[in-house]
């Protein structure tokens, strides 16, 4: 393999491997460097698909074993294969990352597996891993690449608290909690953000007792607070426990169990210590920026002290010239579809094209059942704007389809600005949210407005009925359906 390129890609995630195919397209002779075994960087590998993987087969048991019989089918004794479930999972991830491979191919990308580091702008070494690109006694390789651009695209790692070190067996962060051996009987879960409460959620599904501890008073911290409230009481329906403003303080292995001692939020008298036992503690406090060990103070990258995010103009570049970064690795919503938007962008800017991301209307999902999906903004955002506005919420109980599904839990919330009818943002918890939510960033895509949104033909019947009934309660004050 030759080693000058156009481009440098590092991290084959879905900032890096989208960019990298995108720049090939355009032309561009890219090589993409991974020091994972397999292409797909966090989201395939230990994130979005495997944790999806694990919600959609554990959700199909809960139904089987809790909603088969409303609808008048009897399944006798049901059984749970974990082995079996955990092997359908890693197919899913396996066809998946391979599936990069293949369009690495197709698409002219060359790829390495290994560390990267910047030695100096425009060059790029790569200790290869044990077992990739080895010498021939099978000692590490060390190689060097030069190209004019080298996009930094290494993401994320899992974020850890200084009181509660991961033992990776008992005391565990999201890489283990995707593929525990056996049903914790009790699962303590620190953290209520998305990633603590869909796994929370696959192992409640399968068994576990959850119980979850957060520092703040409400769970997701980032979604309408309306809606995190209907999430919480639906989650404590399906047997979550919740300790909202508890501070954990220490977690201690002891035998087969773990013990963690908290303290509760100060409460009139003072602090409540608490203590609680599991036998497992999955720690999902968040996550933190791969900035370091790449060469970057060497060649002079800025790098965020606070945060460990890279500050990059509307070009991703950094402040140093022909090195640039995306995804995880800077500002904004941690969440894979942003990362690959801003691969495509900057590959597009690269090339000379126009290159644009839409960071207002970025969605989220959260893959619970009912599932959470969101754009724009939320209530107490508007509500701080000072912008006067208005609500339609309809809940999906008066959807005639969610009822054939026998799924009607949840609502849609829409928020407009009341002057302009503008919509500020949409809000579902509902059934396949994330399906429903592409609709209301394609309207909000376009600036359009409740009437809008209301006027168009929404099939009959289907879940996005509740989207447009919802438009027409915000656009006129009146739904047609509730
Ligand atoms: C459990 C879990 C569930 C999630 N679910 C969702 C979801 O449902 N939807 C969603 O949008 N997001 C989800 N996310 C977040 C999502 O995975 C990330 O936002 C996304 O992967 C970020 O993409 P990225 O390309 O910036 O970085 P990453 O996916 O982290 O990829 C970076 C890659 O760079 C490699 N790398 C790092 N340093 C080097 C180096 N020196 N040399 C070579 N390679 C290097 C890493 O090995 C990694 O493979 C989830 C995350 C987790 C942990």
């Amino acid at each position: 393999m030759t080693n000058h390129f156009d481009l440098i890609v590092i991290g084959a995630g879905p900032g890096g491997y989208v960019a990298a195919i995108r720049a090939a397209q355009l032309g561009k002779k890219v090589l993409c460097i991974e020091k994972r075994a397999s292409l797909g960087g966090t989201c395939l590998n230990v994130g979005c698909i495997p944790s999806k993987a694990l919600l959609d087969s554990s959700e199909l048991y809960h139904d089987v074993k809790t909603k088969s019989s409303r609808h008048g089918i009897l399944v006798g004794d049901v059984q749970l294969d974990l082995t079996a479930l955990m092997k359908r999972k890693t197919q899913v991830v396996k066809g998946l990352t391979d599936g990069i491979s293949y369009l690495f191919k197709k698409n002219g990308v060359s790829s390495v597996f290994g560390s990267a580091m910047i030695t100096a702008p425009g060059k790029v070494t790569v200790t290869a891993n044990k077992g990739a690109n080895e010498g021939a006694a099978g000692e590490k390789s060390v190689n060097e690449y030069q190209a004019p651009a080298i996009l930094l695209a290494t993401g994320s790692e899992v974020a850890t608290l200084p009181t509660l070190p991961l033992d990776h067996q008992f005391i565990v962060s999201s890489n283990e909690a995707i593929s525990f051996p056996e049903v914790p009987k009790k699962l303590i879960v620190i953290g209520a953000g998305y990633i603590g409460l869909e796994l929370g959620s696959v192992w409640n599904r399968l068994g576990s007792q959850v119980q979850v501890i957060e520092f703040l008073p409400r769970i997701l911290p980032l979604t309408d607070l309306e809606i995190a409230g209907m999430v919480q009481k639906s989650l404590t329906k399906q047997g979550f426990e919740f300790h909202l403003g508890t501070k954990v303080v220490s977690a201690k292995v002891i035998g087969n169990q773990v013990e963690v001692k908290a303290e509760s939020a100060e409460q009139g008298s003072g602090k409540a210590a608490l203590t609680f036992w599991g036998d497992r503690v999955l720690v999902a406090v968040g996550r933190r920026p791969n900035s370091a060990n790449l060469g970057l103070e060497t060649i002079g990258v800025t790098i965020d002290a606070k945060s460990g995010k890279i500050p990059v103009n509307s070009k991703f570049e950094t402040n140093v010239p022909g090195i640039y970064a995306l995804g995880d690795l800077i500002a904004g919503p941690m969440l894979a579809h942003k990362a690959s938007e801003e691969g495509i962008a900057f590959a597009e800017m690269l090339c000379g094209h126009a290159g644009h991301v839409s960071y207002d209307t970025i969605p989220s999902v959260i893959y619970l059942w009912p599932e959470v999906a969101s754009v724009g903004l939320n209530e107490e955002e508007v509500k701080k704007s000072g912008v006067s506005y208005k609500i339609g919420k309809v809940p999906f109980s008066a959807s005639g389809r969610a009822r054939c599904m026998d799924e009607s839990e949840g609502v849609v919330k829409i928020i407009t600005n009341s002057a302009t009818d503008r919509i500020l943002g949409v809000h579902i918890f509902g059934p396949r949210a994330s399906d429903m939510i592409a609709e209301a960033v394609t309207i909000m895509e376009y600036h359009g407005c409740a009437e809008d949104l209301a006027r168009l033909t929404h099939a009959h019947p289907s879940l996005s009925e509740s989207v447009g009934d919802a438009a027409w309660m915000a656009y006129t004050g009146k739904a047609i359906h509730f």
